[in-house]
């Protein structure tokens, strides 16, 4: 079929339907005529070419619609320019800015200092016609907020209903704090730690407490509030030492009197060998007496008497003695009794403190005073029946950073939690301590290098998975190692050394591993 048959198509389909010969209505049927006819007409598809680059939705429409020609097609695109105008938008979007900046301004003046920092700036910034990237840098601060963002410490606070804090407030009675006034249940607390305190400040030695103390003790009992109060705090300091001096007294008077009872007793002893000598020199001369009269039958009876009578002497003085050394011995006892008891207190006040002596402050393991007495049990146990230990060298690798970026207690939190891995990964009969700064030891009864290269290696893989978090932030962190054993070393220095330099060597190759050879 040729052009010329289709055009004259065309026209006999618009006399058909009715329609004039505009350019449109002949373009429609033109292209109709055309499709029928199987012919391939460029200026038909003209239409497919722009609407084929809109977007899914709106080519949707178009179909929804049966849009064909491109005078359609036109009509449709303005409707949607009208529909979106420009001053529309611009409303909108200033409707948008000032509802933002209400809440900005009411955020300002909520009680969180950093949420409020945040929004005054954030006001500024969105009143300054701001860049995309500019609004994006203050959404990334938005987010940084929510993320720290911790509000656990009202539950530590006792407040339940987060929803209505200041119901919760009110429900605490902080009205009578501030009135300078306590609740029942902080003055039931300060009651406790009055009566702990006084307690405390009676000597465990001397056996009765200084007429200031006393007073100080009877004051804070009457009126527990008095601790709350920082002028106390020299009086109590005051308190505590003139305990001590007591106990200092007291003990010194102890070992006096002990002495006195000693000399005492020696005095006795003396005296009663001296005596029961010369009771025996006379014992023996009665009986020689009696031996030497034994035969003469005829005085027999009369020595015999004045023998008897000697001798029943002798007993009675003999009794006599006795007793009065018992009770002497008895009016001892009960004073070496009394001394004894208080020995043994002494004995575990003093077991406490070398066992307080042993321990680390901040991570509650041993400190290096107390590794190296195990050290040298264990080095001692290895001299005399040959029993092998290892020794390993924990420190953590970039320590200095975490310090640096996230604050020094941020830096104490993570020892603690360490700390806690070396306690969970340690059989009850290791050993673990701090053995200064953020470096730990370990030393491993009967276990040789491999054993503790394998404990090592446990506790690095340990450290890499655990979430080390302070203030809501995850600190990433790990742990070099170097691992020896007594064995194959010469002396005990030179494990420690040894353990040491493979450490250096876990560092120089690369951190978070563990060196034993
Ligand atoms: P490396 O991987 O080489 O071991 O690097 P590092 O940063 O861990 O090593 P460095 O020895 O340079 O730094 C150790 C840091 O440990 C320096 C010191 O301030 C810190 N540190 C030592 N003791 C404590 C402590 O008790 N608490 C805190 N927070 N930091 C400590
Ligand atoms: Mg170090
Ligand atoms: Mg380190």
């Amino acid at each position: 079929m040729t052009i010329q048959t289709i055009i004259k198509k065309a026209m006999k389909r618009l006399e058909l339907e009715g329609k004039l010969l505009t350019p449109d209505y002949y373009s429609e049927a033109f292209c109709k005529e055309a499709k029928v006819a199987g012919m391939d007409i460029e200026d038909c598809s003209h239409i497919q070419k722009y609407t084929s680059s809109l977007n899914p939705d709106f080519q949707k429409e178009l179909k929804q619609y049966r849009i064909k020609t491109i005078h359609e097609f036109i009509r449709f695109l303005v409707s949607k320019l009208n529909r979106t105008n420009q001053s529309m938008c611009s409303a909108s979007l200033e409707a948008q800015l000032n509802f933002s900046k209400r809440i900005l301004q009411v955020i300002g003046v909520l009680h969180n200092k950093e949420a409020s920092e945040i929004a005054k700036k954030s006001i500024v910034m969105l009143s300054d016609n701001p860049s995309v990237a500019q609004v994006d840098n203050f959404r990334q601060h938005w987010v940084n907020f929510i993320t720290s963002y911790d509000d656990s410490f009202l539950i530590s606070l006792g407040l339940k209903d987060k929803e209505d804090l200041k119901k919760s407030i009110l429900a605490l009675d902080m009205s009578n704090l501030s009135s300078g006034e306590l609740t029942n249940k902080d003055q039931a607390h300060l009651s406790k730690l009055a009566s702990l305190l006084v307690s405390s400040f009676v000597p465990s030695i001397a056996s009765s407490v200084n007429d200031k103390i006393a007073t100080l003790s009877q004051k804070i009992k009457k009126n527990p509030e008095l601790l709350s109060s920082a002028s106390i705090e020299e009086e109590i300091k005051q308190a505590i030492m003139l305990r001590i001096a007591l106990d200092k007294e007291s003990v010194k008077e102890m070992i006096e009197s002990l002495d006195g009872v000693l000399d005492k007793l020696s005095l006795r002893l003396i005296e009663m060998i001296e005596r029961s000598d010369s009771s025996t020199v006379e014992i023996q001369n009665i009986k020689k007496e009696l031996e030497s009269h034994n035969e003469e039958s005829e005085d027999a009876k009369i020595n015999f008497k004045v023998a008897h009578k000697k001798l029943y002497t002798l007993a009675l003085a003999l009794e006599e003695n006795t007793k009065s050394l018992s009770r002497d011995l008895q009016d001892h006892s009960g004073e070496v009794k009394v001394l004894s008891k208080k020995i043994k207190k002494l004995e575990a006040e003093l077991a406490k403190v070398k066992q307080e002596s042993k321990e680390d402050f901040l991570t509650k393991l041993y400190n290096k005073r107390a590794l190296d007495e195990f050290m040298n049990v264990k080095e001692a146990e290895f001299e005399r029946y040959g029993r092998n230990f290892s020794i390993i060298m924990f420190d953590i690798d970039f320590f200095k950073k975490v310090n640096d970026t996230f604050g020094h207690d941020a830096g104490d939190a993570v020892l603690g939690a360490l700390a806690s891995i070396l306690k969970k990964e340690a059989r009850s009969v290791d050993i673990v301590g701090r053995f200064g700064g953020e470096e730990f030891m370990a030393i491993l009864s009967e276990t040789d290098t491999k054993g503790g290269a394998i404990f090592a290696e446990k506790v690095r893989k340990h450290v890499q998975k655990a979430r080390f978090m302070y203030k809501g932030k995850r600190i990433k962190v790990t742990v070099s190692s170097g691992v020896s054993e007594r064995k194959t070393q010469t002396s005990l220095a030179a494990v420690v050394k040894s353990a040491d330099d493979r450490l250096y060597k876990a560092k120089e190759s690369g951190r978070n591993r563990v060196v034993y050879k």
